[in-house]
């Protein structure tokens, strides 16, 4: 498979460092406020890399951060740590705030069809690690103490910036515009490796460690938790693409100093969702959440087909319109796959040659929207449908867009309504087995004035109703 790596900026031939095996890494979420959908959209691109790789045959292993220590409102080492921030907002502890928003988090994505990792954990239950890691980059010369804080020496690299060509005055990227620098830092890119001074002293969480009481800076929680269950060589680290800077470059740089080697050999950046006034981010106010979506009536489902329709590496703008215009296209597509009988014996020819070119699209840097264009490709295709609901079986295993799923439940429904609607062509006897059938719900409501409302209006139009264990029939006056 190719997939674009950041570090070396092209596409390249994936082979993991263990034939068979892939070693993945993603970067969770900050869980101090709901998932927006823009989170989301990271988290369904990695989801179908995670899928696709399985599919492939690969034995992967996934893990997952969840971030409630540490993460200032800067990304870098300005600002407020966003847990606390939520905590205080809600009025809640930060502890309290973490639980409630990582189960909500992975509710969000059962919905979304994504899959969870098989490691997820907390960084407040690493500090023990981070504080040993900590240790060694001091021991080995790439960290220092300074005002209280232990800080890492980005000038003791050789190449600090990996994912941009900066030059040495982009050094001051380090620090944002309005916002003070720390006097402490030896070099402008420095980072924090552990706090034990802030400006933000009402910090809830802390714990004790070597250089006094603190907490710990939010890259090392994913050098550490990847390195505690993935070892020191990890195949693939994921995350959106503001994650590449200053984040991932912070946790190459303090795990190769740690190793002493190469530690991450590709690196899967998923661009931005945004909206028509930029990137979608939390602290922008008001966001869009999937529960927002159900709201409106949008399946999971349809924003899901959304992100599938286009690639992970261009940024994807989201609207109300483009939302509309995939539910329509989701809608019809289900129906189109509802009409698919179960009958047939499976083509194996056509069945290949339909799968190649999935598999021909996913192999060239995960392009989802010919993977679905190949969905349409299976129902044009000239095959019975047993193939085609194979087909779709199968692909279905990496889009997971629950297309037969969906399909059966719009057959079900078809069904119910079939049920309740008129068997009779003639509109008075329709008529009445219509109000037979209301009068059966009233009854079973307890409504029995609307139930002998229905039988005295049957009557005067000439119908006696006559009930049974069976059911009830009709004899209309004059008839036989
Ligand atoms: P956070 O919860 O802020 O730590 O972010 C969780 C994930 O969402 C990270 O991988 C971010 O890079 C990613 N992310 C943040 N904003 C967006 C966005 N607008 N579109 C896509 N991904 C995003
Ligand atoms: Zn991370």
């Amino acid at each position: 498979m190719q997939l674009y790596n950041s570090l070396s900026r092209t596409k390249e031939e994936f082979i993991p460092n263990e034939a068979g095996k892939v070693s993945m890494y993603t970067c969770g979420p900050t869980v101090y406020h709901f998932a927006h959908i823009g989170n989301l959209r990271t988290y369904i691109m990695e989801d179908i890399l995670d899928r696709y790789l399985r599919y492939l045959g690969y034995d992967v292993t996934r893990v997952m951060n969840i971030t409630d220590v540490g993460h200032l409102t800067s990304d870098a080492d300005t600002g407020e740590d966003k847990m606390l921030k939520g905590a205080k907002r809600e009025k809640k502890t930060v502890m309290e705030i973490a639980q409630f928003y990582t189960e909500k988090f992975f509710e969000d994505c059962n919905a979304l069809n994504i899959r969870r990792p098989e490691v997820v954990e907390p960084a407040t239950s690493c500090i023990d690690e981070f504080i040993k890691v900590i240790e060694s980059l001091l021991e080995k010369g790439y960290a220092y103490e300074a005002g209280g804080n232990i800080y890492f020496d980005t000038s003791k690299l050789k190449q600090y910036y990996v994912f941009h060509n900066f030059e040495e005055e982009d050094l001051e990227v380090g620090v944002r515009e309005g916002v003070e620098a720390d006097g402490n830092k030896r070099n402008k890119a420095d980072f924090v490796l552990w706090f034990t001074k802030s400006k933000f002293d009402d910090q809830e969480l802390k714990w004790n460690s070597p250089w006094g009481i603190g907490y710990p800076g939010w890259h090392i929680e994913c050098s550490c938790i990847s390195m505690k269950h993935l070892g020191e060589r990890l195949d693939i680290h994921c995350g959106g693409i503001d994650n590449a800077f200053p984040h991932h470059t912070n946790e190459i740089a303090q795990s190769e100093a740690l190793l002493g080697h190469k530690w991450c050999n590709y690196w899967f950046h998923v661009l931005h969702l945004n909206t028509n006034s930029g990137k979608m981010s939390k602290s922008k106010g008001e966001f869009l959440t999937v529960s927002l979506l159900t709201e409106k009536g949008f399946d999971p489902m349809v924003y899901r087909f959304f992100c599938l329709q286009s690639h992970y590496r261009k940024s994807l703008v989201f609207s109300w319109e483009n939302m509309e215009n995939a539910k329509v296209a989701y809608n019809k597509l289900i129906a189109r796959i509802a009409s698919l009988k179960e009958e047939g014996e499976i083509d194996p020819t056509v069945f290949e040659e339909q799968k190649a070119g999935f598999v021909k699209s996913l192999d060239n840097d995960l392009n989802t929207s010919l993977a679905v264009t190949a969905i349409y490709d299976v129902l044009k295709a000239k095959t019975n449908d047993a193939t085609k609901r194979a087909l779709l079986a199968d692909f279905d295993r990496v889009l997971c867009l629950g297309l037969l799923e969906h399909a059966a439940k719009l057959n079900e429904e078809k069904n119910v309504e079939a049920a309740k609607a008129p068997v009779s062509d003639d509109p008075f006897v329709a008529e009445i087995e219509k109000l037979i059938e209301e009068r059966k719900q009233a009854k079973a409501a307890k409504n029995y004035a609307e139930a002998d409302r229905i039988r005295a209006y049957l009557l005067e139009k000439g119908v006696t109703l006559i009930d049974s264990k069976e059911g009830t029939t009709f004899r209309i006056e004059g008839k036989e």
